[in-house]
């Protein structure tokens, strides 16, 4: 399979409704370059680094999603051009992403990443204090950053019924919260999992290795 009949692939099992951001990390930026032809236009990167060096490379109408887990220190990289900041985990990083834009005269697009795994390993608020940042921001906290939605990863497993579980977790979090101010994106599923992700309830799933292949080394 070469990368345009996997695009076209993926892209046939997403209803019209799910927004999909192509997850290029490790990938160079030829092959992404191949995606945007095909009239790809929202890409992700894991890592400030990577993205700050495709960035220029790249053609500058793409929406770069950044979905790794971000250090505060790095915020400054990125903000004047990320277009959403799906791995928000910390207050921390919230408030500086808030400052950042700032600077730049800008609002920032971010998701809330929830852990939802059972994995120990994985980033992300718990729920009550995802609710409490959500409040916060509610009351005129963070006036440059724009809470678009929630984001969160599954557990690494073959059972779907602990994937299904943590999705739908995921999707009523998503509900309560959208009760006291309507959220336009919950991100989750990738290449694995998407499928059952939309089943789930997810409008905007993170694919990668389905599209541009394995990749030489995990992330
Ligand atoms: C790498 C990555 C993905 C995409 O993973 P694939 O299995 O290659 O589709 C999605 N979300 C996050 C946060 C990632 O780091």
């Amino acid at each position: 399979m070469d990368i345009k009949e996997n695009y076209i692939a993926v892209k046939k099992q997403l209803p019209e409704h799910v927004q999909l951001v192509a997850v290029s990390k490790t990938h160079p930026v030829s092959e992404i370059q191949k995606v945007y032809d095909l009239g790809q236009k929202v890409f992700g990167e894991n890592k400030v680094q990577e993205l700050v060096e495709k960035h220029p490379l790249l053609p500058q109408d793409i929406q770069w999603h950044l979905i790794g887990h971000l250090q505060t220190n790095k915020v400054k990289y990125i903000a004047s051009f990320v277009d959403t900041i799906q791995s928000v985990d910390s207050e921390k990083v919230l408030a500086e992403i808030n400052k950042e834009a700032a600077k730049h005269n800008r609002t920032i697009n971010v998701l809330l990443q929830i852990k939802i795994a059972e994995e120990e390993s994985k980033f992300g608020f718990d729920i009550p204090e995802a609710k409490a940042i959500f409040q916060k921001y509610l009351n005129g906290d963070f006036p440059h950053v724009n809470i678009t939605g929630l984001m969160g990863m599954a557990t690494f497993t073959d059972n779907e019924n602990q994937v299904r579980k943590e999705f739908t977790v995921l999707k009523e979090i998503f509900d309560e919260l959208s009760g006291l101010k309507p959220l336009q994106t919950l991100s989750m599923g990738m290449s694995d999992d998407f499928p059952v992700a939309i089943e789930c309830g997810a409008n905007s799933v993170r694919v990668g290795s389905a599209i541009f292949g394995k990749r030489d080394y995990s992330i």
